[in-house]
C-alpha cells in the first residue's frame, strides 16, 4: 500500500533499523522502544491487522513464528520474550500493517491492560 508507514519502511523509503530480512518478512528496531529489545516483525505482504488473516494469507504469520525465535536468539534473549499484535483501536494499535512486536531483555511486568 502506497500510503502506509510500515509498506515504507520494507522498501525502504524510510529508513530503519534492519535486523531480519527474508523473502516474506522484515524486522527492524521500534523507534520508541518498551523494552532494552524491542523489535517488530512485519509480515511483507499488506494486511492491516489480525482481522484480516486467512487461509490464503496465514502461512506468512506462521513464517513470522518461525523467524521469532531466531531473532530472539540473535538478541540474547536467553531468559525469555513477549509477541504482542495490537488489533484496532482499543489494544492501541498506531500502524495499520500487521506487525508482531517481540520485547525483551528485562522482566517484562505482567499487566496486560
Ligand atoms: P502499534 O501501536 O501499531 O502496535 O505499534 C506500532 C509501533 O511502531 C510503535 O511501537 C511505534 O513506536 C513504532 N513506530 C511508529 N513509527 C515508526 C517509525 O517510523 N520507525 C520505527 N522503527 N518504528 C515506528
Ligand atoms: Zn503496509
Amino acid at each position: 500500500m502506497s500510503d502506509c508507514l510500515f509498506c515504507k519502511i520494507i522498501t525502504g523509503e524510510i529508513p530503519s533499523t534492519k535486523v531480519y530480512e527474508d523473502e516474506t518478512v522484515f524486522a527492524f528496531r521500534d523507534i520508541n522502544p518498551q523494552a532494552p529489545t524491542h523489535v517488530l516483525v512485519v509480515p511483507k505482504v499488506h494486511i492491516a491487522d489480525s482481522n484480516g488473516v486467512s487461509a490464503e494469507n496465514s502461512a506468512v504469520v506462521a513464517h513470522s513464528f518461525e523467524v521469532i525465535p531466531k531473532i530472539a536468539q540473535a538478541e540474547g534473549l536467553t531468559g525469555g520474550y513477549r509477541v504482542v499484535s495490537n488489533c484496532g483501536a482499543d489494544a492501541g494499535q498506531t500502524v495499520q500493517h500487521l506487525h508482531f512486536h517481540v520485547l525483551g531483555g528485562k522482566t517484562l511486568n505482567l499487566e496486560m491492560a
